[in-house]
Formats: structure tokens, C-alpha cells, sequence
């Protein structure tokens, strides 16, 4: 049986870039703090933890002092750039570019609207990391929508520079412009609607669904492998479910079933952006070496 592994599937570059950065740093000091984890996925926090990552929460960057600390790709609000400097910390900001330049942009606009009588509106998850750190550029005015309805918060009748956390659904994120749109077009009759509606969601998940689509498909059995607690792993393979039915989710090669395999003349592993690489070789391997099943 040929086993292939997804060439598009794993870490996105900005959270590649981190890792890296920390295993740099590692690799000198013998520990790190991050500000929350690196990565979501247990396997590789493991990895991590086991050559000197320690994850902290923001509420206990108070307690750290003169100690080398890293900004994870998901980027940080203002008020943690202050902190680190309150505390002599010895930062690397490991902020993706993408997120960084979002975060800019957010700023520029908040400026703007403040003198326009305008509104920043982001749509994302409140807890979300990156989101916590979009709406600190905006001193907490920005407002943040999780879903396409959810459009009340929104005074229709004042300019809107809409944004996206990056890892949003594209789909719902135009839908939310659209029905915004049509609510503020009632306020603005005859003359064109102040929405400005920023293209925020990174290519590397938008572009990442008909990818894994088509890996799935092509491909007698599929194996995905992700984190319990990952919902884009979730999304990802309910996805590769949709379009072959022999698909199956596991956390680790340990979990591989021979049965899976019965009369299967190809395998495919993919993964989430959460998934390192090496996970996914593992159970490439441990597939490679199942006994045959009849
Ligand atoms: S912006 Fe894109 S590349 Fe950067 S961390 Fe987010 S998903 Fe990854």
C-alpha cells in the first residue's frame, strides 16, 4: 500500500517561524516563557515543554523579571508590550508578519474613525488570542462580532471599517459584510455606504479546505491527525469525512487500526495547522508497518 502524507498539511508558516524562533533561543538558555501556548496540539507542547518551554498566562507576566520571554505568532495587545518593559523581560516577538501588518492596519483605521465619528468592527472570537490583541491596537473601542447576524452592537447610521481575525470562515465573513451593508444602505440612501471591508483572512487556511478536499479524495483511506482539543482540526476533518467515508481521526499513531486498511491500495495522511510534521510521519510510518489485514 503507498502511504502519502499531505505536502500542504501542518503548521502554517507564522507558527512555524515561532517554534523555530523558541528552539533558537532553547537552544542557548535551557528555558523560554511563552505567553500562552505556542501551538495547540499536545504532542508538540510536549516536545517543547520537555527542552525548556514554559507557557505562562498573561496574568503571570507580573510575576517574571529578567528572564527571556516569547510573543507567540498569535501577536499581543500594546499592553503587554509595556509590561515586558516594566519587567525588564527579554523579548522575542515571534508575532506573524501577517497578524503584525492586521495589526497596523487596525490602528491606522481606529485613528481614523475616532475623527470621522466612525467604528472599527472585528470579526473573530472575544477570547480568542489574536483577537485580544487586534482590538488592543483600537484602546479597547473595537467592537468584535463572532457571528454573521450578530450585527445590533453596529450604529448603521456612522462609518464601519470591517476586519477579520485571520482564521475566520471566509464564507460567513462576507456574508456578515453583506447584511451589514444592506442595514447601513437604509441610513445612506442615494449616496455610497462608509463600510471599508478589509480581505483579513490568511491564505494559508482559506486555501487550506479545497487542498485537503481534494488530498482526501484521492486516496483510498485517509488519516487525519490532530489535536482532541483542536476545532480546526475538527473543521479540517469533517471535511475529509465529506468526501470519502473511510476517514479517520486519530491523535497519535497509537491509535492506527490494521481493520482500516482492508483491500485499501492507498493511504493518506494530513493534518491540521496544528499538526507538526513529525506526528504525521509517525503515523505515516506506524501505517507502513501494520501487518496486512483480510
Ligand atoms: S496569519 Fe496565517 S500564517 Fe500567520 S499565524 Fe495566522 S494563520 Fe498562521
Amino acid at each position: 500500500m503507498v502511504v502519502t502524507i499531505d505536502p500542504s498539511s501542518g503548521f502554517c508558516f507564522g507558527v512555524k517561524r515561532a517554534i523555530e524562533q523558541a528552539e533558537k533561543i532553547l537552544d542557548k538558555e535551557g528555558k523560554l516563557y511563552c505567553l500562552g501556548d505556542i501551538v495547540h496540539n499536545k504532542a508538540e507542547m510536549e516536545r517543547l515543554e520537555g527542552i525548556g518551554l514554559v507557557s505562562v498566562g498573561r496574568d503571570n507576566l507580573d510575576n517574571l523579571k529578567d528572564v527571556p520571554v516569547l510573543f507567540r505568532a498569535h501577536g499581543e495587545p500594546p499592553s503587554s508590550y509595556l509590561k515586558a518593559d516594566e519587567n525588564r523581560l527579554l523579548l522575542t516577538d515571534a508575532t506573524c508578519p501577517i497578524v503584525k501588518k492586521l495589526q497596523d492596519k487596525i490602528r491606522k483605521a481606529w485613528e481614523e474613525m475616532k475623527e470621522r465619528g466612525g467604528q472599527v468592527v472585528i470579526f473573530g472570537s472575544p477570547g480568542h488570542p489574536e483577537t485580544i490583541g487586534l482590538r488592543g491596537q483600537t484602546e479597547g473601542g473595537a467592537m468584535v462580532l463572532q457571528t454573521p447576524g450578530d450585527l445590533e452592537k453596529i450604529n448603521p447610521a456612522a462609518p464601519v471599517e470591517l476586519f477579520s481575525q485571520t482564521t475566520m470562515n471566509t464564507e460567513e465573513y462576507m456574508q456578515l459584510a453583506s447584511n451589514l451593508r444592506n442595514r447601513m444602505r437604509d441610513h445612506f440612501a442615494g449616496h455610497s455606504v462608509p463600510l471599508k471591508v478589509h480581505k483579513t483572512i490568511c491564505g494559508q487556511i482559506s486555501g487550506r479546505i479545497p487542498r485537503i478536499r481534494k488530498f482526501a479524495s484521492s486516496h483510498d483511506v485517509l488519516v487525519f491527525v490532530g489535536g482532541s482539543q483542536s476545532s480546526n482540526a475538527r473543521v479540517l476533518f469533517n471535511h475529509c469525512r465529506e468526501v470519502n467515508e473511510r476517514s479517520w481521526f486519530v491523535t497519535g499513531p497509537h491509535e492506527v487500526k490494521a481493520e482500516w486498511f482492508s483491500g485499501a491500495g492507498s493511504a493518506g495522511v494530513c493534518g491540521a495547522t496544528s499538526t507538526p510534521r513529525w506526528l504525521m510521519e509517525q503515523v505515516a510510518e506506524r501505517i507502513r508497518e501494520l501487518p496486512p489485514w483480510k
